[in-house]
């Protein structure tokens, strides 16, 4: 099947009870059993739901993958995957990455005896600097959050496999549409469907997508044992967003391009990150990993403060200033105040998350409206 008749298609199919033509949303925690243990295949929603069963159905279907799981939200799927490692395990892990992603690492499960090293992903010479003997896994955004670096996936997964680790992938800013690490060799796929694959800024939801059997059967396991599982509702409502997947990232990402090259001859602003720019020191292999660059663009404003920025957001009538990103509106937000702030800022500083950082998750309004909308708004930062 191709993309747009996949996405479409993606999930049980018919209702056969009744051919409702949209998956049916089962709020109902428990099932009845004719005698103990003898029933449906459903006990308890905590362990099976028919609407979480379709849409995991669905989502390992996008990711060309055997296996998905659903979760309640991104970082719940981060932590069952993080799970599968045990104390003394150590991992390697992209510098850029996620606020979360870093603070679940270093103030949750650094304590319970993992060890975690922030490197260059982009440069594999540099994550083989860094493997040990005790190296289980190795965790990549790419591209990353907020500074939109890629990662070669098809290199880095030879290398962690010839040191017997898993390379684990966040493929949230790409989307299965964009981009499949499991092609390219990755082991597990990590996503926030509260991002682009819901799309709608409704919801917050995780996934992880894998085809190694064992694995599988031990996050499953995970999933009802910690018990982190989406709500009914919000599985339907996911597989209404994923209808149209790949009809929002195309226009995500035609209206990304012509906003990072409106950006990028901008007077106000000093650099743009986006892999669609040649300027982007991953270009090439941003064009042949994805699809398309993508949705995110980020830029640095030449500004001496972070409140030199306000004008910014006193003047924007469409983009919202707000956290999260992948929905269907155009979002902008200022990493080091907002999702990156997690992060101390002295590591803040090192990743090269400056005060005058700025990321747009850009929607799929007109394109026009948006570009105009930026220029009048940035046009009013004072003379600097
Ligand atoms: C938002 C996000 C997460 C965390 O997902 P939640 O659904 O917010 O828990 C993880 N990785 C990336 C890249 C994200 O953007």
């Amino acid at each position: 099947m191709r993309w747009h008749t996949l996405a479409v298609h993606a999930g049980l199919g018919h209702d056969p009870q009744t051919g409702a033509v949209m998956t049916p949303v089962y709020l109902t925690s428990t099932y009845a059993q004719k005698a103990p243990g003898i029933h449906k295949g459903y006990e308890y929603s905590r362990t099976h739901n028919p609407t979480r069963t379709a849409l995991e159905m669905a989502l390992a279907q996008l990711e060309g993958a055997k296996y998905a799981l659903a979760f309640s939200s991104g970082l719940a799927a981060t932590d069952a995957v993080l799970r599968l490692l045990s104390p003394g395990d150590h991992v390697i892990v992209s510098r850029d990455l996620y606020g979360g992603t870093y603070r679940i690492m270093r103030k949750v499960f650094e304590p319970w005896g993992i060890q975690f090293d922030f490197v260059d992903t982009t440069d594999p010479s540099k994550v083989e600097e860094a493997f040990r003997p005790n190296t289980r896994m190795v965790w990549i955004e790419t591209p990353s959050n907020p500074l939109l670096y890629v990662s070669p996936i098809a290199a880095l997964a030879d290398l962690a496999h010839r040191w017997g680790a898993k390379l684990v992938v966040d493929n949230t800013f790409a989307t299965p549409y964009l981009q499949a690490p499991l092609e390219a060799e990755a082991d597990i796929v990590v996503h926030s469907v509260t991002k682009y694959i819901g799309g709608h800024s409704d919801l917050i939801m995780g996934a992880v997508m894998l085809n190694d059997a064992p694995t599988y059967e031990k996050l499953r396991f995970l999933q009802n044992a910690v018990g982190a599982v989406p709500a009914p509702m919000d599985c339907f409502l996911v597989l209404r967003g994923i209808k149209t997947l790949p009809l929002r990232m195309q226009k995500h990402c035609e209206n990304a391009q012509k906003i990072a090259e409106f950006l990028a001859t901008h007077p106000k602003v000093s650099r743009v990150y986006y892999p669609g720019l040649l300027t982007h020191p991953q270009y090439l292999l941003a064009k042949q990993q994805m699809k398309l660059p993508g949705g995110m663009v980020s830029f640095e404003a030449k500004v001496s403060s972070p409140e030199d920025l306000m004008p910014l957001w006193e003047n924007l009538r469409i983009f919202t200033l707000a956290e999260s990103l992948g929905g269907v509106e155009s979002l902008i937000n200022n990493p080091a105040s907002l999702t990156h702030a997690s992060i101390p800022e002295e590591e803040r500083k090192a990743m090269g998350i400056t005060p005058g950082l700025v990321r747009l998750s850009v929607g799929i309004e007109d394109t026009e409206d948006l570009i105009d909308d930026l220029a009048n708004a940035l046009n009013k930062i004072y003379k600097i």
